[in-house]
């Protein structure tokens, strides 16, 4: 944690930090999802929008489904940033560590971030967890900055909104995440084309993996899990943002009320992904593990093997949930 940390800064805190400050650099988490980008770039463009200069630096790039949203194109792939830049915002992450991104330790931080699980490792934590996305804090720090909502930060933000709402499904969607919505529409996101971008233009090899995965389906009960292997992954040609979503189709199982996915990396470890129809805070398994996330979808790494693994994991959740 940095000396100066404050744990519970507002909205004009951060907007404070930003007017005193010309030159930033902006971030997210490694194996970046839809809030992620969507918020990182349209806070880029809320940045220059005020005078400002700021470059995005994400240590995983942009996935293929976002590459098609304004300012993708300008995002720098690096694992270390050493510009001379003034501050650094970090979105959607808990500790600088989460951005697999280096150089950032001794600037000035502000971390901007919508998780329960949030935590106050910055000189300003703006932490919101009533905001249903990231991108929703945006949203209001360029209401509150004045700066009038343009069609490419509504773009960014709409596809952040859907992606981290489960396409409006999940518990928190309420008529205030519509009404969000609706405005970022006026504003010229394109609902249609947006959600095309997003669910209609799966690579091939991300279908073959789901193959994969839904032949290692297992189910007990309330709860389903299912896996793939880093050979799984090179038979069907996948990479590492081939997995997102998958999980969900496990979740989609009637009866199921907590879904698993394990899948295989390159060190032997497995990255582990939790989905909850909202009986069980999957958020709080999570953390158990040194991972984190929200009560409905959350995440974290494990060591191998898988049965050790998963053995350890199932149990947790059978007992968390009173599954056991
Ligand atoms: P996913 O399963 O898609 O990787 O992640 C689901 C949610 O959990 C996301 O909101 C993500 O930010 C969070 N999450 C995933 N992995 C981790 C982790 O290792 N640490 C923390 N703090 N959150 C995570």
């Amino acid at each position: 944690m940095n000396s100066g940390t404050t744990s519970g800064s507002s909205l004009q805190d951060v907007l404070r930090s930003i007017e005193r400050h010309d030159v930033f650099v902006l971030t997210s988490h490694a194996r970046p999802d839809g809030d992620a980008i969507g918020s990182v770039l349209a806070c880029g463009h809320l940045l220059r929008a005020l005078g400002k200069r700021a470059d995005v630096v994400l240590s995983d790039g942009v996935p293929i489904l976002y590459r098609p949203l304004p300012g993708a194109d300008q995002v720098i792939h690096a694992q270390y940033v050493n510009g001379q830049y003034q501050a650094a915002i970090l979105l959607e992450c808990d500790s600088i560590q989460r951005t697999r991104v280096e150089g950032l330790e001794n600037r000035f931080l502000i971390n901007i971030d919508h998780h329960h699980s949030g935590k106050p490792f910055a000189q300003i934590n703006w932490i919101d967890p009533s905001a249903c996305a990231t991108a929703e804090m945006i949203y209001r720090l360029a209401k509150e900055a004045g700066v009038g909502l343009t069609p490419e930060m509504a773009t960014c933000l709409y596809t952040a909104v859907l992606t981290d709402t489960g396409s409006f499904a999940y518990g928190g969607v309420n008529a205030h995440t519509f009404e969000l919505a609706a405005e970022l529409v006026r504003a010229g996101a394109d609902p249609g084309r947006l959600a095309q971008n997003v669910y209609f233009s799966n690579p091939t090899s991300k279908m073959r993996l789901l193959g994969a995965a839904l032949s290692h389906l297992h189910r007990e009960g309330p709860l389903a899990w299912m896996y793939v292997t880093r050979a799984d992954m090179e038979r069907a040609g996948a990479i590492d943002e081939d997995t997102e979503g998958l999980v969900n189709y496990a979740l989609g199982i009637a009866g199921v009320e907590v879904a698993v996915f394990f899948r295989e990396l390159a060190d032997g470890q497995f990255r582990v992904s939790l989905r909850s129809k909202g009986r069980l805070d999957v958020a709080a398994i999570a953390e158990k593990f040194g991972g984190g996330g929200h009560e409905c979808a959350s995440g974290f790494s494990i060591e191998g093997p898988l049965s050790v693994a998963s053995e350890r994991v199932l149990a947790m959740t059978r007992i968390s949930g009173g599954l056991a």
